[in-house]
C-alpha cells in the first residue's frame, strides 16, 4: 500500500507490533508492492509503453555529470539547463518521495526523405505535438493518484520543467543514458518520449537500468559535426539539433551550416545509426504520432520562403512551432547554400 504522511504513524505502529508478530511486516510489504504494481498497471492502461519508479533523492553521479557539462559550457545558451532545481526535484514538490517515470514510443516506419531538395525533420516532430499527447495521459494518471487518498500530492512534467528526464528514466529502470546522450530502451530503442510524475506517495522503487552501449562507437563516428565530444557527453554548440531548434542567431556557424545534410529541424543521425534502434524500433500504436504528410515531404526551397501564415497553418498542434518562421527560412537557406 502506498504510504501517505498520515501513514507514518501507521508505519511506526507496524514496526513495533511486527517485533511481536513478525509476519505482519511482510504482509505490509506485500501491500506496498501491490500499490506500486497498481500504479504501473494504471500507467499501461492509459497507454504508456513503459513505466518505472525511483526514489526522489538526487544521486551524486548525475549531479556531478550535470555540473561538469554546464561548466564546460556544453549547454550553449540554453540557460534553463542550469536551473538548480534540476539537481534536486524536491525543489518542485517539497515533500516528494517518488518519481514515476513513463515512456511513450513514437516510432513510425517511414524513412527520412533522400531527395537532395527535400528537408529532413526529426522523427519526434512528424506528428502531433508530443507535449499535448503526454500531458493528457499524465494528467489522467496524476488525477487517479490524487484519488488514492487525502493528502496525496503530484506534479507532472513532459519536457516542460526543471526535471532531468533521462536520469529519472534510467533510475526508474526504463532504459539507459547512452553514449549519444539519448535514453535507450530495450523494447523501443531511443524513439521514446519521457514524462514524470513526482508524488509524495512512497512507492516501491525499481532497480536502475544498466548501460548497454558496450564497445560500440557508431554514433560518435557518424555525427557530422563531432558534437559527441566523448562518450556520454554532447556539446550543444556543435549539435545540429541545438542549432536548428534553439539557436536564435541570425545565421548559423559556418562549421554547422556545411554539415546540415538536409536537416532543418533537429537531427536523428546518431539515433539512426544505433544498432539498438535498428533492431528494436517498433511501429507506435499512438495514432497522433503518425506523420503529417507535409512534415515528411517538404522542399527546402519552399521552407526558404516560408511566410508567417504558411507557418501558422503548417505547424498547428506541432512541436515544430518552437522553430519560428525566420528560423525555418534560415535553416533551409543554409542547406541550399551547401547543397551543390
Ligand atoms: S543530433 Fe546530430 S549533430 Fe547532434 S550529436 Fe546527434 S548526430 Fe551529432
Ligand atoms: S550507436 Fe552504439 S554507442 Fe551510440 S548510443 Fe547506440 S549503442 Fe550506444
Amino acid at each position: 500500500m502506498a504510504r501517505t504522511n498520515t501513514s507514518i504513524d501507521f508505519d511506526d505502529f507496524i514496526g513495533q507490533i511486527s517485533r511481536v508478530f513478525p509476519f505482519l511486516s511482510s504482509i505490509y510489504l506485500t501491500m506496498q508492492q501491490t500499490s506500486s504494481d497498481r500504479v504501473k498497471e494504471k500507467a499501461i492502461e492509459l497507454g504508456f509503453h513503459l513505466v518505472g519508479i525511483a526514489s526522489v533523492e538526487p544521486d551524486d553521479e548525475s549531479v556531478r555529470h550535470l555540473r561538469n557539462w554546464l561548466q564546460q559550457g556544453y549547454h550553449a545558451d540554453m540557460d534553463w539547463m542550469s536551473n538548480p532545481k534540476r539537481e534536486d526535484v524536491r525543489a518542485c514538490l517539497a515533500d516528494a518521495k517518488s518519481v514515476i517515470s513513463v515512456a511513450l514510443n513514437y516510432y513510425t516506419s517511414h524513412p527520412q526523405p533522400t531527395e537532395i531538395d527535400r528537408a529532413k525533420i526529426s522523427r519526434y516532430a512528424w506528428g502531433r505535438d508530443y507535449h499535448r499527447v503526454l500531458h493528457k495521459k499524465l494528467k489522467t494518471l496524476a488525477q487517479w493518484l490524487e484519488e488514492r487518498g487525502e493528502g496525496v500530492r503530484v506534479r507532472y512534467y513532459a519536457d516542460t520543467g526543471p526535471v532531468q528526464d533521462k536520469v529519472w528514466a534510467q533510475r526508474a529502470g526504463i532504459g539507459w543514458i547512452a553514449k549519444n546522450g539519448n535514453l535507450i530502451t530495450r523494447n523501443y530503442g531511443s524513439w521514446v518520449f519521457l514524462g514524470e510524475i513526482l508524488t509524495n506517495l512512497e512507492l516501491e522503487v525499481d532497480r536502475p537500468h544498466t548501460q548497454h552501449c558496450g564497445s560500440c562507437t557508431r554514433c560518435l563516428e557518424a555525427c557530422p559535426t563531432q558534437a559527441i565530444v566523448r562518450p556520454f557527453v554532447v556539446d550543444a554548440n556543435r549539435c545540429i539539433a541545438y542549432h536548428t531548434i534553439e539557436n536564435r542567431a541570425e545565421t548559423l556557424p559556418s562549421d554547422i551550416e556545411n554539415h546540415l545534410q538536409g536537416w532543418v529541424a533537429g537531427c536523428d543521425i546518431c539515433q539512426e545509426v544505433c544498432p539498438w534502434n535498428q533492431r528494436f524500433a517498433k511501429e507506435t500504436d499512438v495514432s497522433e504520432f503518425q506523420p503529417y504528410p507535409e512534415n515528411r515531404d517538404v522542399k527546402l526551397s519552399e521552407l526558404a520562403k516560408l511566410s508567417e501564415s504558411d507557418w501558422d497553418r503548417q505547424f498547428r498542434a506541432s512541436a515544430l512551432r518552437r522553430i519560428k518562421p525566420w528560423m525555418w527560412r534560415r535553416n533551409a537557406a543554409a542547406n541550399l547554400k551547401h547543397s551543390d
